[in-house]
């Protein structure tokens, strides 16, 4: 053995021992963050050729983030429900008070977890807590620039992703304006996209979300989006004091299914400014950007070919 080929090895089995020590770390059997959307995308398959459509309208989440604590207990729930891996319960509900803290500094979601709380300000002094995933966007940028159709947007109103055709592209990471898709770069041998699938498992079970039905402070609120828009539009009707007088996610980016109410503006929050025109349209002239690169960056290996091509008709000719 070669000493690079020694190195590559020991690269690799350190990789792997890295990966094995990650996922065993809470002492329970967990799946990587892509088997539950995996599953999701199956029972999908399976129960929409058998299953009646949804009545009506799709349903929706409202998060009103002057409820929301910062216990994490969505969060934990999220990891449990699939199979991600997690820590205990109080972990993650002594991270409000602990010092150092979780919420010290802005997180993402990632391969692995499908949703994260964040801590912000409310004149330097106030915190406030903001829960983020997958905003199940009415009409899907990450779907649009998918030229595989890898992402598909339900009846009922999660975007679900199918890993069996997705190429690894990552275009959707690019397009999506809420900066959702993960991608597992730890997985060496078939990096996939992760996120959160709304619970779709659940839903069609007639149940709401994890992540919502462990939330004890009232600050998730699962219904059809007819009745979440209704509900978060009588809130602010009662309380304007209470909020900043705005749905976000009713008409942004031409609407999503989990909604947010505030105390402060969004764009202090980390939420995107977003027109009522869907993403979609943008990502459609992106995707053609991206296929006139392609085309671009092919023109060297084109040249390249016939150069050989032609050089050998030449030699040809010659002889
Ligand atoms: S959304 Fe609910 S469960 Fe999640 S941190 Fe806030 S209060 Fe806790
Ligand atoms: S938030 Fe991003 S990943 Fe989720 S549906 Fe919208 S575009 Fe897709
Ligand atoms: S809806 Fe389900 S997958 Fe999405 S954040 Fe909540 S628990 Fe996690």
């Amino acid at each position: 053995m070669d000493r690079r080929e020694f190195l590559k090895r020991t690269l690799i089995s350190s990789l792997t021992l890295l990966m094995a020590e990650k996922s065993h770390a809470t002492g329970k059997e967990t799946q990587r963050g892509n088997r539950a959307n995996e599953i999701n995308w199956a029972k999908y398959e399976a129960e929409k050729k058998t299953r009646e459509a949804v009545q009506g309208e799709s349903y929706a989440v409202l998060v009103d983030i002057t409820k929301c604590i910062g216990c994490r207990r969505c969060e934990w729930a999220c990891n449990e429900w699939n199979k991600n891996p997690n820590k205990p319960l109080s972990e993650f509900e002594k991270s409000a008070s602990e010092k150092p803290s979780v919420f010290d500094r802005i997180r993402r979601t990632d391969a692995e977890t499908f949703t994260i709380v964040n801590r912000f300000y409310k004149e330097d002094v106030t915190p406030i807590y903001v829960k983020k995933q997958c905003m199940h966007c009415l009409e899907p940028a990450c779907l649009s620039a998918c030229f595989v159709s890898s992402f598909e947007k339900t009846k009922e109103g999660s975007v679900l992703y199918n890993p069996s055709l997705c190429v690894g592209c990552r275009y959707c990471m690019i397009a999506c304006p809420f900066d959702i898709p993960a991608y597992e770069y730890f997985e060496p041998l078939r990096p996939q996209i992760t996120k959160c699938t709304m619970c779709f498992d659940r839903i069609i079970e007639g149940k709401p979300p994890a992540c919502v039905e462990i939330c004890s402070a009232d600050a998730l609120i699962f219904g059809k989006r007819s009745d979440i828009i209704k509900l978060a539009h009588r809130k602010l009707d009662e309380n304007p004091e209470r909020y900043i007088p705005h749905v976000y996610g009713e008409y942004e980016t031409g609407g999503t299914s989990w909604l947010y109410l505030s105390p402060v503006p969004f764009e202090k929050l980390g939420f995107p400014k977003l027109s009522k025109k869907p993403d979609t349209e943008k990502t459609a002239s992106f995707l053609f950007t991206v296929k006139v690169l392609e085309v671009v960056a092919s023109v060297p290996l084109v040249y390249a070919a016939y150069k050989a091509i032609s050089s050998k008709g030449d030699k040809e000719k010659d002889e």
